[in-house]
């Protein structure tokens, strides 16, 4: 079992996962591509479903699947217990790791990505998404559930196959506690309501835009070719959202990934979707950010939480639109 530790320097939670502990060796062999060693059977592909835990969803026309959720082999977070806190002296303050670690097998293809997936899976991948987090939404003791895609080893995917991660914590993590009191910082309406509105008024940074979803350059990008996917009704929660508002979504990210494959290269890349937490109060605008690795933090980025950024972002919109 996971546990929780505190770090008293940022107020911020550090997750110690023994169970996944590697040996030296193997944590240097995570620097090299991925690549299935040979004679493993890919845990995901069709056919080899026992290898999995019974799976929790699948979505797919009758008898075959598209999609599919499946508990994690080795979960970070597992159990239902409320967030404990327990102080050990001044300095040491420790829970258990309670909550949900679930896989989305994004395709029974091992060669595809989200990039190549049709309208049809795209919506599917998002209407998964959706239905874990209402799932997780109805347990007492899940705060926030942190839906990613991660996509090559420089963005930390250790299997090859395209699936994405579901994490349902027992806390308000930092980076979304952040981003809420950004959202209450701001004095308008709503903040992304609000930078949609100024983006395509600019049209300098706008990737992608149709009725429903738009995909920007955020003027604030960190990271070369980073981009923020934006629903553009206004919804708190990614579960609440109306289904054609998900899927557009789906497609959205689809078609910028396409962009940033044809135009920049077959880059590793994380997707993080950021919702408001569960039983939360307050304002929020669901959305999704695609963090392609084309450099890595460096000591001052470390060290900071300053980013650099060597392209600026609307040098990167009008090279992926162009
Ligand atoms: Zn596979
Ligand atoms: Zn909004
Ligand atoms: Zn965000």
């Amino acid at each position: 079992m996971s546990q929780l530790r505190l770090n008293p320097l940022t107020g911020r939670w550090v997750t110690v996962a023994a169970e996944r502990a590697a040996r030296p060796g193997e944590l240097i062999s995570r620097q090299l591509p991925v690549e299935s060693e040979p004679g493993r059977i890919c845990p995901f592909c069709p056919g080899n479903e026992e290898a999995t835990p019974p799976e929790l969803e699948s979505y797919g026309p009758n008898g075959t699947w598209l999609v599919r959720v499946v508990p994690n082999l080795f979960p970070a977070f597992e159990g239902n217990d409320p967030l404990r806190v327990q102080n050990l002296g001044p300095v040491f303050t420790q829970a258990m790791a309670s909550g949900v670690h679930e896989v989305l097998v994004l395709s029974p293809d091992h060669a595809s990505s989200w990039a190549e997936l049709d309208d049809k899976h795209a919506g599917l991948a998002m209407a998964a998404i959706r239905d874990r987090m209402e799932d997780h939404a109805r347990r007492a003791t899940v705060r926030y559930t942190q839906a990613i895609v991660n996509m090559g080893r420089e963005a930390g995917a250790s299997l090859e196959h395209p699936h994405g991660q579901l994490l349902g914590i027992p806390f308000v993590p930092g980076e979304i506690a952040e981003e809420e009191a950004g959202f209450r910082r701001f004095t308008g309406e709503c903040l992304l309501c609000t930078i949609m509105e100024a983006e395509l008024q600019a049209d300098h940074r706008v990737v992608l835009d149709d009725d429903r979803v738009l995909v920007i350059c955020p003027f604030w990008s960190g990271a070369p070719y980073e981009m923020l996917v934006i629903p553009r009704t206004h919804e708190v929660h990614l579960e609440d959202t109306a289904p054609a508002d998900v899927v557009a979504v789906g497609r959205g990210i689809r078609d910028a990934l396409a962009l940033l494959r044809s135009k920049v290269g077959d880059c590793a890349y994380n997707l993080v979707f950021h919702t408001a937490p569960h039983h939360h109060e307050g304002p929020f605008h669901w959305h999704v950010h695609i963090v392609p690795r084309l450099t890595s933090l460096a000591g001052f980025e470390q060290g900071t939480g300053v980013m650099i950024n060597i392209v600026a972002p609307e040098q990167a919109s009008r090279h992926l639109s162009s």
